[in-house]
């Protein structure tokens, strides 16, 4: 029963999506001949390796957290997660960066930390990309952490705990072009288990689109037109 109402619900967005590229355009896209050649569309994930040439269509931009450590960030993923944080400021709630823009080599440092913290293989294998697979070698993924009551808060297990603060979180990521990009019980589609705190910057008409129709950005490239 769930199964056929994600497929309805599937292609009623696929109606709309193709009626609304056909009827308006994407707006968001104007510059591009399809919308799969937008730049923030971009596929990275278990079966697609990072794109040839990738640093030179991005702009990384240097930010800090509240610890003064570095990171870098595509320049448009920087500016929206910049507003998502004020936006969530004005609730009391406070994200702040916790692991944005990886090299191939920063990710196989990912590897070695969590074997040396014990993780299992099993573990690492269904939580961590491969280097060169990750999305975080785009720039447009940001995983965050949270401080509440004082305390930094960027431990998986503690963050997934953190139910009520990541629901009013997730509830305002379309509005600045955001997914979640590791929904619940979409690891079949994306390949990953829940992550609450991994965002992906798509722009806001995707977003929007993704979220309403609860699509994961592998079913919804799978939906736009070639
Ligand atoms: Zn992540």
């Amino acid at each position: 029963m769930k199964a056929c109402m994600v497929k309805l619900g599937i292609f009623v967005a696929m109606v709309v999506l193709l009626f609304g590229l056909t009827t308006f355009g994407l707006s968001a896209s104007a510059d591009y001949s399809s919308p799969k050649d937008d730049i923030y569309l971009t596929l990275v994930n278990k079966d697609h390796r990072l794109p040839v040439g990738w640093e030179d269509k991005i702009e990384l931009e240097t930010a800090y957290n509240f610890q003064g450590e570095e990171f870098q960030v595509e320049r448009e993923t920087l500016r929206h997660f910049e507003s998502l944080r004020d936006d969530l400021l004005l609730q009391g709630i406070d994200i702040e960066l916790d692991s944005t823009y990886r090299t191939i080599d920063g990710q196989i440092d990912v590897w070695e930390w969590f074997r040396n913290e014990g993780y299992s293989d099993d573990y690492c294998f269904s939580h961590l990309a491969i280097p060169g697979f990750s999305e975080h070698h785009t720039g447009l993924a940001i995983d965050i952490g949270i401080i509440k009551d004082g305390v930094f808060i960027n431990d998986n297990d503690e963050m997934i705990a953190e139910r009520e603060i990541f629901a009013k979180i997730h509830e305002r990521l379309a509005d600045h072009g955001f997914i979640l990009r590791y929904p619940p019980d979409r690891e079949n589609s994306t390949g990953y288990s829940y992550e609450p705190w991994h965002f992906r910057y798509v722009g806001e008409e995707h977003a929007k689109f993704m979220t309403e129709f609860g699509m994961t950005l592998e079913e919804y490239l799978e939906m736009l037109p070639a």
